[in-house]
């Protein structure tokens, strides 16, 4: 089998009508366990921007109005590739971004699936009959919202670039797409290499890496009619405000803070387990990331000894040539960001049981106890492998805990006695709640999204895609003109 992904195929280049140089210039793409430069990527600017949006305006009418089957076909095909190049993509995701390997065949499993239910998609029925009190059929349409601009961030850009990418274009849309400078393969080019040899007709997708301005200029584009947004609450904000002064959609998935609680009644020995994957799992760079432990004061201590432990003997290194539990953070912004965090919150009282150290960007998976809930790494999102640990006495304040975040993404309840989680979870407002599971969880046919400063409540996944990536349009038919009055 040829490679996917030479990077001789991609280098210093975006793909738009091709692999082409772009105006913004260009840059190294860094294996963040080494140092290393894996290839170079180009860099969008405006005017790439202007030129691709047009292109993909121009393509998107013909992919409109081909058969359902030719659109489903493509995106089937899209998922076998994605299948068959499992390795190549996986060892692009793995030093590009620093995921251990575990981890990397889930996110590649996943962007395969993105691909065969966006194929299910095409096929469902693109409208209703609704009720009239006319002699006359009326219904309503699902349109193709044109082009969607897709931005995506660089903690697991494969699954986050193709979960908008691949429902927009089954759904009948051109796509330009903006991934993550630092991480322009596994958020771009393999998209859209897998596409290409699928047979997407050219000019349907377009992959320009590039900095905030590139991604501003998505937003402002006037042939892109709906935005498809994931990163930070910050950004998303920008994004939200520049979207509003244009009059178009913006689905927003932006930051977390989630809570797992931890009942009395609960197995403590599976309660450390799921706790400590939750907060390390990818370094803590998910969005859906354990941010908050609450722990019932009666297990507390015996829940905070265990990870401690636990996290003090997890391998930590290079995922792409050492068996490791733990990789690289993504640069040294987030080196800082997140041992800033962790400094300040111990600075603020809180007792460090575990990690609080690093060597160059491998960050030691960290349990911090007594920590308040003002303190830095408890009340912002550290997107870091960072367990803060807060004691609670009663179901009452551990909602109150819980519920007392600006976020709204993900929640966790661990207990003994399902119904007592699920009836907990009802009084708790998140986009995504799991009964005796930890935060981090995706799957294709999920609606995915939060609340809150999380997202504007927006859904991913399933045929909540149907609403984000269509337009609705109501249409009456009559066998004859009315007379009207005058
Ligand atoms: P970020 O907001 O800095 O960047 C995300 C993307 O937006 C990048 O492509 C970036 O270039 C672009 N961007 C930045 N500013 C922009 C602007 N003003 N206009 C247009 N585009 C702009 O996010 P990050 O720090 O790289 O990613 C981590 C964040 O993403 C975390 O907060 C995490 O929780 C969040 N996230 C959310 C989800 C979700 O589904 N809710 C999933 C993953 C990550």
């Amino acid at each position: 089998m040829t490679a996917l992904l030479d990077p001789g195929t991609f280098n210093g280049t975006v793909y738009s009508g091709g692999w082409t140089v772009p105006s913004g210039g260009s840059r190294a793409i860094i294996e963040p366990a080494t140092g290393a430069e894996l290839g170079r990527t180009g860099l969008a600017d405006e005017s790439d921007v202007d030129k691709a949006a047009a292109g993909a305006a121009a393509a998107q009418r013909d992919w409109a109005a081909a058969s359902f089957e030719e659109r489903a076909g493509v995106l089937r095909r899209a998922g076998t590739l994605v299948e068959q190049h499992f390795e190549e993509i996986k060892t692009w995701v793995i030093r590009e971004t620093g995921a251990v390997v575990g981890a990397a065949e889930f996110f590649v499993g996943v962007a395969a699936q993105e691909c065969y239910e966006a194929a299910a998609l095409a096929s469902q029925p693109p409208g209703q009959l609704l009720p009239t009190n006319q002699p006359r059929l009326s219904m309503l349409k699902r349109v193709p919202a044109g082009v969607v601009g897709v931005i995506s961030p660089f903690n697991v850009p494969l699954i986050l670039s193709i979960r908008s990418v691949a429902p927009a274009l089954a759904l009948g849309n051109a796509v330009v797409l903006k991934p993550d400078p630092r991480t322009p393969v596994s958020g771009g080019f393999a998209i859209a290499r897998v596409f290409a040899e699928a047979g997407l007709p050219d000019g349907l997708l377009h992959v320009l890496p590039g900095g905030p301005e590139a991604g501003s200029a998505l937003v402002a584009d006037p042939h892109v009619r709906v935005i498809s947004f994931t990163g930070s609450t910050a950004a998303g904000r920008k994004v939200g405000e520049l979207a509003a002064r244009h009059l178009k959609r913006a689905h927003l998935e932006l930051g977390g803070n989630s809570a797992l609680i931890v009942l009395d009644d609960v197995d403590v020995e599976r309660a450390v387990s799921a706790g400590a994957w939750g907060s390390f799992l990818h370094q803590g760079q998910i969005c859906m990331t354990t941010g908050r432990h609450l722990v019932h004061e009666r297990v507390a201590d015996s829940y905070v000894e265990a990870p401690a432990e636990h996290a003090g003997h997890l391998p930590v290194g290079n995922p792409h040539t050492d068996q490791v539990a733990l990789g690289p953070l993504i640069d040294e912004g987030q080196l800082n960001k997140v041992h800033g965090l962790v400094r300040s919150t111990v600075d603020a009282g809180a007792r460090l049981a575990s990690g609080g150290t690093y060597e160059g960007l491998f960050y030691r998976p960290t349990v911090l106890d007594a920590v308040g809930t003002d303190m830095p790494a408890y009340a912002n999102e550290v997107f870091g492998p960072v367990a803060p640990v807060v004691r609670f006495s009663s179901e009452e304040e551990a909602a109150a805990l819980a519920s007392a975040s600006e976020y709204g993404l993900s929640l966790s309840i661990l207990t003994g006695d399902a119904m007592r989680g699920l009836a907990l979870a009802e009084r708790i407002p998140t986009g995504i709640a799991h009964i005796n599971d930890q935060t981090v969880n995706d799957e294709a046919v999920a609606p995915f999204g939060g609340v809150a400063a999380s997202g504007t409540g927006a859904r991913f996944g399933g045929l909540s895609n149907m609403d984000a990536f269509t337009e609705t349009r109501w249409i009456t038919v009559r066998g004859e003109i009315p007379q009207y009055p005058f």
